[in-house]
């Protein structure tokens, strides 16, 4: 985003306008902190804004300031047409491609609206008319905090925005230690709190908030887990009995293949969870160092991602997706080992 397109949306922004900010499907901290974070910021200038995500996300954030003024496109469909189909500028946050919003997607891709792209996925769609797109950023809400200044108004950072962009630079840089954590991310975190972000409460209802059955599952999923040593490669399978039997609620597996990738000398981690409801079974692959889980999701897996952490799907029952799984490795033994 260069100072020409600086200058555009200052003007275009100038004036009061419809504006819809839409993230990725199954959205996370990034996607909630990034989407509610502008929303505060725009609503500052007399935008009437909405922010639409295309499900449900999890209990865990349902916390962030502004929460509950957003729609959900697939319970909420009709209402969610007549804003988009308002709208003079869509925001689209924390994702490349109009597929990964699911339902939302032939909306979008319909949409006269102005489109706006602030995301560090790899290999953005070139769907936007501006376009803010940087694989090194630590996060989308690290993005929309350059955004403001960009704009040159982070006096205009308040409490409820500080929050908001604090939750999911902390759940994407995973509590501030993978390696897209710069020394900016840390400076930017402290201006944050500066701010008025509570990190102690924000990181407490995050990660402390969890349920007894939510621990059992994890329990359930570390004694599924299985260590191919000589790949370098650990993983971990949950069946929809098993996720049914520990009352599985949206955002339970999250962060659960992390275990996976903490084993002593282990690069590669996968899990595979079975969702009977929409017949595939859902993959989330982590790696440590140059081994990149975005090119294997890509070649293999049908998903993409970031080079450490990629998400994929397979349409194959549960038990084949693991041999498909166990059958490509042999083929990355060098890589794997060279790390
Ligand atoms: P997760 O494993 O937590 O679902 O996703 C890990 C990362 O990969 C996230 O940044 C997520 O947005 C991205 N991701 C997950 N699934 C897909 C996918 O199917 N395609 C692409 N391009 N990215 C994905
Ligand atoms: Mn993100």
């Amino acid at each position: 985003m260069d100072t020409n397109d600086i200058t555009a949306i200052k003007q275009l922004l100038s004036t009061p306008k419809n504006i819809v900010i839409v993230p990725h499907k199954n959205p996370d901290g990034d996607a909630i902190g990034s989407t509610l974070g502008l929303y505060h910021f725009l609503n500052k200038y007399n935008h009437n804004t909405q922010v639409i995500t295309p499900n449900d996300y999890p209990g865990f954030l349902k916390w962030a300031p502004g929460e509950s003024f957003i729609l959900k496109y697939d319970s909420q469909s009709e209402e969610c047409n007549k804003v988009i189909e308002k709208a003079d500028i869509i925001f689209t946050l924390d994702f490349n491609a109009f597929h990964r919003t699911g339902a939302m997607a032939p909306m979008l891709e319909t949409s006269k609206a102005l489109k706006i792209l602030i995301d560090h996925h790899q290999e953005p769609d070139d769907y936007a008319t501006f376009m803010y797109s940087d694989v090194n950023m630590s996060s989308t809400c690290e993005m929309i905090y350059h955004f403001i200044d960009m704009l040159g108004s982070t006096d205009k950072i308040d409490v409820d925005i500080a929050t908001c962009l604090y939750l999911g630079i902390m759940t994407d840089t995973g509590s501030f230690r993978f390696p897209s954590t710069t020394s900016t991310t840390h400076r930017i975190v402290a201006e944050l709190i500066d701010k008025g972000a509570k990190n102690a409460n924000i990181h407490n209802n995050v990660y402390d908030t969890n349920s007894y059955n939510r621990l059992q599952l994890l329990g359930c999923a570390l004694t599924n887990l299985k260590v191919l040593p000589e790949l370098r490669t650990a993983y971990i399978t949950l069946s929809q009995d098993e996720l049914r039997k520990f009352d599985y609620k949206k955002g339970d597996t999250e962060g659960v293949v992390n275990y996976a990738l903490s084993l002593n000398n282990i690069i590669f981690a996968a899990i595979f969870i079975e969702d009977k409801q929409e017949g595939i079974i859902k993959i989330s692959l982590r790696s440590k160092g140059g081994f990149s889980v975005n090119e294997f999701s890509r070649a293999h897996f049908n998903g993409g991602g970031h080079n450490n952490a990629a998400g994929g799907r397979s349409e194959t029952p549960l038990k084949s997706t693991v041999e498909k799984f166990l059958s490509i490795l042999p083929q990355y033994k060098n890589a794997l080992n060279h790390e």
